[in-house]
């Protein structure tokens, strides 16, 4: 992905599946903007800052972004794929420590590395996810610490991110994460730019909530 791109008004940080199978001519007929960035097979992942100390990792199928305030760090998602990789990451352009963790929503491709970060951190989601975290067990993922049900906001240092729920779309408690000073919003497994959206619409359980939005 382009610098360039990166500091659009709005950059839609793709969270999803961003790098779908193809045969080689078909890769040929591909716009430049459908490409994600090129990773180190020796390192395995890419981090970047996208603006203002916000960061994104990938490697280069699943996605997740991190926050730097002044005294730590806040962490969006743990794709289990990126892994221990994504602690390398932040050690990479930050020796503060991670204190917060967001769940985008409750699927455990996004949130399955959630237990390599440290105990204690306040870890925060949208009501209906710790409730079907809670049904599931899952002893990788962390329940929730604080849930909201409409709006939530991060305040740390200089830095905000300000989590709302505009109802089911991908499936329930999938949340809205905006970085207002960076520009930055993520919506995970809805939106996929440079691609069409995926099989059977990025298994949305709720169609009118994936073209609705805000
Ligand atoms: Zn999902």
């Amino acid at each position: 992905m382009k610098r360039s791109l990166l500091k659009n008004l709005l950059f839609l940080l793709l969270l999803g599946i961003n790098c779908i199978a193809v045969g080689a001519q078909d890769t040929q007929q591909l716009p430049e903007t459908s490409y994600g960035p090129a990773i180190d097979p020796a390192k395995g992942y890419l981090v970047a800052e996208i603006d203002e100390r916000l960061y994104w990792v990938t490697d280069g199928l699943y996605n997740a972004m991190f926050l730097v305030y002044d005294e730590g760090v806040i962490a969006v998602d743990a794709p289990p794929t990126i892994g221990e990789n994504y602690l390398k990451a932040i050690a990479e352009v930050t020796e503060k420590p991670v204190t917060h963790l967001v769940y985008s929503h409750s699927h455990t491709d996004h949130i399955g590395a959630a237990g390599l970060f440290p105990k204690g951190i306040e870890i925060v989601a949208h009501e209906d996810t710790k409730a079907i975290l809670e049904r599931r067990k899952d002893p990788r993922i962390p329940i929730p610490t604080k849930v909201f049900e409409k709006n939530h906001e991060i305040v740390l240092g200089d830095q905000l991110l300000h989590l709302t729920y505009h109802g089911k779309n991908h499936m329930e408690g999938n949340i809205f994460i905006h970085a207002p000073k960076q520009k930055v919003l993520m919506l995970v497994d809805v939106i996929f730019p440079g691609w069409a959206p995926f099989k059977n619409l990025g298994i949305a359980e709720d169609v009118p909530g994936v073209y609705g939005g805000p």
